[in-house]
């Protein structure tokens, strides 16, 4: 039998050797080949959606609004817009430059690795691989070895379009992805936690590949009260149990005005119990834990607060065997808790009373930049304050995660949330070198009129 290292060097070896094929072929063989991949998914649609099932226990509906609708509008997307972003872009002169052609021309990068995580492991696979094919590249894809039905659907999409020298699967672990990174790629794009994305990052850099790195952390969910409290629980609920809280822009942990904490508690118990049932466990629209290992993390995190005296109003409640935490608040939660530093990554919110906004600033501040902060509030000087003085990924305000869904916004982390941006435009742009190249006239050449660079550098030039 094969073993994964001879199966990966000779993938490797023939999209090396098919590197300027592809890199040759035109948009509209780019457009085909997105046109196929679209057909492919719609063909397998119900084995997408029943491998999110057996993975992540999602609902259909989940399934296919945050997995495969995003997938299929950004294929809409890259075929409406792919002749304009390719094009090449002649960009003004100033007046040394007089006569000139001056040109941006997006070229492929060449052959590209893609990592992708479990958490939406259809969407976060196919989606940065649509960038990856439209900006003229090949790629391997290794998805995540904890959603295996799903690895095994993509396996069949990829196969089913794509010949392995131009974009192949390899289903592996840790192991798989240690030896993958050992070889030279052009760029790497990876979607995942932090710690993960440093061994990314320094492996990219022995060969300087360029990466991008879509990681995670502790996106704050900020009230201050100034919003209805209904209005308020409902999207901080929708936010934080979307895939059961396994998303990476979920709100994290919730900074509340003192005055409102205990409203808050109270409307959420009620809201949760009115959409999702008296017993949460029985809804079927609850998503599961992706693995014993993370059930018990998060049940870690839990008692790990509870034991430094933190009160859990609501939740703290489990079933092992179905990796079901029921979500649960917590309340005075020391500063020496873990789940104060983690990114919780579940069901979990701990909630921070504070009393003058100082102290919400200064507490997003202590902690690495995140990925996301969401504020509700109805006071515009408490908004700018906050986008003033945070630093994140994005800030959205009066909502949770919908600006994922913005075509036009790019979509990244700064420094330990993220590097580089990713989806439409910005992936397209990810994903090529924008070269730029010079035409310059003969008659009218800058080298002329500067004297340079034919002649030494007089004192007329470097005064000039
Ligand atoms: P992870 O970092 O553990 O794994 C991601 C990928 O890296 C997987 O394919 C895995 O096989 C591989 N991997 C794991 N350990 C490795 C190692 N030591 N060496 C080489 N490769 C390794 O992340 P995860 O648990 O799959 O996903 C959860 C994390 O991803 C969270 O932090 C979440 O916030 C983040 N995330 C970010 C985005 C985003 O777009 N910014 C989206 C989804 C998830």
């Amino acid at each position: 039998m094969e073993n994964f290292k001879d199966k990966i060097d000779n993938i490797y070896a023939n999209q090396i050797e098919n590197r300027s094929l592809i890199s040759a072929l035109t948009i509209e063989e780019r457009k085909a080949y997105l046109r196929k991949l679209k057909t492919s998914i719609l063909n397998h649609r119900e084995e997408i959606e029943q491998a999110l099932f057996l993975d992540l226990r999602k609902s259909k509906i989940e399934a296919d609004s945050t997995e495969i609708f995003p997938v299929l509008s950004e294929i809409r997307l890259f075929l409406r817009k792919l002749n304009k972003w390719s094009k090449v872009k002649t960009v003004q002169n100033n007046l040394l430059f007089f006569g000139s052609t001056a040109q941006i021309q997006p070229e492929p990068l060449g052959n590209c690795l893609i990592i992708s995580p479990w958490n939406y492991p259809f969407q976060l696979s196919i989606i940065h691989l649509i960038a990856c094919i439209a900006a003229g590249n090949s790629a391997i894809l290794k998805p995540s070895e904890f959603t295996p039905n799903v690895t095994a659907v993509l396996e069949k999409i990829i196969s089913d379009v794509f010949p392995t020298n131009y974009v192949a699967l390899i289903d592996g672990s840790v192991e798989e992805t240690t030896y993958l990174l050992t070889k030279k790629f052009n760029h790497i794009h990876f979607t995942g936690s932090p710690k993960v994305g440093k061994i990314v990052m320094e492996a990219g850099a022995k060969y300087l590949a360029s990466v991008t790195l879509e990681l995670g952390g502790k996106s704050p969910l900020i009230i201050d009260g100034t919003l209805p409290m209904q209005e308020v629980v409902e999207k901080a609920v929708w936010g934080k149990l979307i895939n059961f809280g396994q998303t990476c822009i979920a709100p994290d942990y919730i900074l509340i005005k003192e005055e409102f904490q205990q409203e808050f508690i109270e409307t959420f118990s009620k809201h949760i119990e009115k959409v999702f049932g008296n017993d949460l466990s029985k809804s079927n629209d609850l998503a599961r834990i992706i693995n014993l290992t993370n059930f018990k993390r998060l049940k870690n995190l839990i008692d790990d607060a509870i034991s430094k005296g933190a009160n859990c109003p609501f939740g703290n409640q489990y079933l092992e065997n179905e990796l079901y935490i029921k979500p649960t608040l917590l309340t005075n939660v020391s500063y020496d808790a873990l789940i104060n530093e983690e990114e919780i990554f579940g069901a979990i919110f701990p909630i921070y009373a504070f009393k003058e906004i100082n102290e919400v600033i200064e507490f997003i501040n202590l902690k690495e930049k995140p990925l996301a902060l969401y504020i509700l509030s109805n006071n515009k000087n408490f908004i700018t304050q906050i986008k003033t003085k945070t630093s994140s990924g994005a800030v959205v305000i009066n909502e949770t995660l919908v600006h994922i869904l913005h075509p036009n916004l790019p979509f990244g982390g700064v420094n330990n949330s993220g590097i580089g941006a990713s989806t439409g435009y910005e992936g397209f742009k990810d994903f090529s070198h924008l070269k730029p190249i010079l035409k310059v006239n003969r008659l009218l050449s800058p080298s002329k009129f500067l004297n340079f660079p034919y002649k030494p550098i007089t004192q007329k030039v470097v005064d000039f």
